[in-house]
């Protein structure tokens, strides 16, 4: 598999350190408000990564960390007059169910950053040790950016400029403003009651450090893939490596991947410019998770993607077009479970589809080669040109396939509960060879838009 490297801004072939076994750390979520819409694009594109590792047969550790303290978190605690972890509980709690309502696959491990801070201190007194860190006149620990010759090495920045001394303590700032950044945040009134004790008295973790911790207590000092999306490149991303590289000795992370942005009116779909979609915004418009999902999964990772309804418009049809497909297959398969070989209408499907996401993770490409799989498909069927048991190769196919894309399979939750209660209760009408409540129950489902498919499995629920 080759992916794309920020570090080298190369194609490389990917070889982890430990044989089949791939570490991956993927910066999570700060948990101050419900995620976005925009946020997701970069755990959905984490996902699509993390199961692509596993179809070609590695073994993944996955760990996804939980911001939930820094100065954002900090500020709507207070602004929301409640404790700081009661206040991220509730984005911690809706951040899980989105990722649910997303089809994305858990990590290992979700560390939280209050869980950790014996750890972050310890690396930062290391690299006080070894005179890369030092503190400020208001108790404060900053890196020093000097000390560390390969600062910039990720974001490409041009270090020329570097203003000697020069300190920014916010978490997050712009390329222009590069200078010694906190590890460590003194105590003030902000703060309210958020402090830990630390040899250098009273406070707390900047952003960056939490990453570099809990990386390095779930991963070990070199790991081998870290991802998130282009923003967290600078300065977050190059702040971790100048902590942790400086500390430990070692080479921090082999391979760096990063999303592009999900884009409204071709700007940022961020909190700060307010153009943002909650996963709740959208499913309150009547989409669904899948829906969101296929939008988020469907493009190149390294292509920005322009949010519009009308791309979950697109995705929609594009699932009906699928579930008709994999309906028709049901159907001329039949009760045939053993999967002979594949016709040869879908001979080249599975060498295209692998070979596209094992070029830097090209979904497209593997969505190009599943649609023609589609159309050949529906052509041989319509030809009656496609025996049961091949039926049933292609279906066990397209399973496979969806190891990776997670939206193939239509998730029994996202009909509605009623809609499940209606269809329970047709079954016990037809068991009791009641008729006439059979049909009357079906028309009921009719009226709320769903259609009963008697399949093999039993009869389903599909979307009229
Ligand atoms: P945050 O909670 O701000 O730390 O962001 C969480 C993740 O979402 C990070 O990996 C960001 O890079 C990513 N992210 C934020 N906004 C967008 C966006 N509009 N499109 C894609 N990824 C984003
Ligand atoms: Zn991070």
């Amino acid at each position: 598999m080759k992916v794309f490297n920020t570090l080298s801004q190369r194609l490389e072939d990917f070889v982890p350190l430990d044989g089949k076994r791939v570490r991956l750390y993927t910066c999570g979520p700060t948990v101050y408000n419900y995620a976005h819409i925009g946020n997701f694009r970069a755990y959905v594109f984490e996902d699509v990564l993390r199961r692509t590792l596993k179809y070609f047969g590695f073994e993944v550790l996955q760990v996804m960390n939980l911001t939930d303290v820094d100065d954002k978190t900090i500020r709507g605690a207070r602004a929301g007059g409640k404790p700081l972890n009661v206040y991220t509980q509730t984005y911690k709690d809706a951040f899980f169910a989105d990722l649910k309502t997303l089809n994305v696959e858990p990590a290992e491990h979700y560390p939280a950053a209050t869980d950790h801070i014996p750890a972050m201190i310890a690396i930062i007194a290391a690299l006080m040790a070894k005179g890369h860190a030092y503190r400020s006149d208001d108790g404060s620990v900053y890196f020093s950016v000097a000390s560390f010759p390969a600062y910039g090495r990720l974001a490409h920045l041009d270090m020329a400029g570097l203003k000697p001394g020069a300190r920014v303590a916010q978490d997050e700032y712009e390329k222009e403003n590069v200078a010694d950044f906190a590890l460590w945040k003194a105590w003030d009134e902000e703060d309210g009651d958020v402090a830990w004790d630390s040899p250098w008295g009273r406070g707390r973790p900047g952003w960056h450090i939490e990453c570099s911790a809990m990386s390095t207590q779930y991963l070990g000092e070199t790991f081998d893939l870290h991802t998130g999306g282009v923003d967290n490149i600078f300065p977050h991303h190059e702040d971790e490596i100048a902590q942790s590289e400086a500390a430990s000795g070692k080479p921090f992370v082999r391979y760096w991947m990063h999303c592009a942005h999900l884009m409204v009116d071709g700007r940022k779909m961020s909190k700060s410019l307010g153009n943002f979609y909650t996963l709740r915004d959208i499913l309150g418009r009547g989409y669904t998770g899948r829906e969101t999902r296929y939008v988020l999964a469907a493009g190149h990772y390294r292509q920005s993607l322009n949010f519009t309804f009308d791309s979950l418009n697109g995705a929609r049809a594009a699932l009906q077009r699928l579930d008709e497909f994999q309906a028709r297959l049901a159907d001329r398969a039949g009760s045939v479970a053993a999967a002979a070989a594949l016709p040869s209408w879908a001979e080249e499907t599975r060498p295209r589809f692998e070979g596209a996401l094992a070029d830097d993770l090209n979904v497209s490409g593997a969505l190009g080669a599943l649609f023609d799989l589609v159309h050949a498909g529906n052509k041989a069927m319509d030809a009656a040109q496609a025996a049961p048991a091949e039926a049933a190769a292609v279906r066990a196919l397209l399973a496979r396939f969806d190891g990776v894309l997670g939206f193939l399979a239509a998730p029994e939750a996202e009909v509605p509960a009623q809609a499940l209660a209606l269809l329970e209760q047709r079954q016990a009408a037809r068991k009791a060879k009641n008729w006439a409540e059979s049909d009357r129950i079906r028309n009921e489902l009719a009226t709320l838009g769903w259609i009963i498919q008697d399949t093999p499995q039993g009869a389903k629920l599909k979307r009229k």
